[in-house]
């Protein structure tokens, strides 16, 4: 039995004011909600307040990247053991902002999701297809090589101490949200994909959706057996729109 995961990814938002009343809002509005698990992942700076804010809350934390490397001369990057020291049980890799902005190929967030691993913080591994790509009938060929890309290196059961999110990129933000058949179709792949490898781990895996998510689509969303929660971006800076997601799941 997978346990449904809703994790916020705020993004570049925020500020020290702000993240305090968002998570405090949060913090009663979530209280007593059972079965299902809850993630917030700020920018890094503000990291160990956010840890500290949730001292006493079910609530896990999350970082939204982290380098390739364990340490050294990488100036501007944070290391997964950095996120672990902190008191990050999750981190965001191979989000399409990044293999967009920062051209990250799926070679470099394969080498950031084993750095995940071996520092102990649970890779959430982002996949998903441009609108161009959808409308050229390539969204298997392009998420199954995003996926494969991280199973050729970092090897199937590796799956047990990860997650992943689809994220179709043209409902990044667009409030486009693919309907519930186009993303429980795309998650069926990425588990047969993986089921083709171990279906054991393609049984236990968690597999998120991420694009334009709200507390009034997330209901249809989830409600398909292969969609096991959220990657929520603009609706996880609001405590009532997060909140109504997680209740939903
Ligand atoms: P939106 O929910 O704002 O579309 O963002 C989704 C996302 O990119 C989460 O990582």
């Amino acid at each position: 039995m997978r346990k449904p995961l809703v994790a916020g990814n705020w993004k570049m938002n925020g500020s020290r004011d702000a993240n305090r009343e968002l998570l405090s809002a949060l913090q009663s509005e979530l209280d007593g909600l059972a079965g299902v698990e809850l993630a917030v992942c700020p920018p890094a700076v503000y990291l160990p307040e956010v840890v500290e804010a949730l001292a006493d809350s079910p609530i896990e934390v999350g970082g939204q990247d982290c380098s390739d490397q364990a340490s050294g001369a990488y100036t501007g990057e944070v290391a997964a053991a950095m996120l672990k020291d902190v008191g990050c049980r999750y981190v965001i890799v191979g989000h399409s902002e990044r293999r967009d902005r920062q051209a990250e190929d799926s070679a470099w967030v394969a080498a950031k999701y084993q750095a995940a691993l071996a520092a102990g913080v649970t890779p959430i591994l982002c996949v998903g297809e441009q609108k161009e790509e959808r409308e050229a009938g390539r969204t298997e060929a392009v998420v199954g090589e995003q996926l494969d890309a991280v199973l050729d290196a970092a090897g199937v059961e590796s799956l047990d101490r990860a997650v992943i999110a689809y994220e179709p990129v043209w409902a990044i933000g667009t409030g486009l949200t693919a309907t519930p058949e186009q993303a429980a179709e795309v998650h069926a792949f990425i588990r047969n994909r993986v089921a083709g490898r171990d279906p054991r781990v393609a049984a236990d895996l968690r597999i998120l959706y991420g694009g334009s998510m709200k507390a009034d689509n997330a209901a249809g969303l989830l409600a398909h057996d292969d969609i096991d929660g959220g990657l929520v971006g603009g609706a996880s800076l609001d405590a009532a729109n997060f909140a109504g997601i997680a209740r939903a799941a």
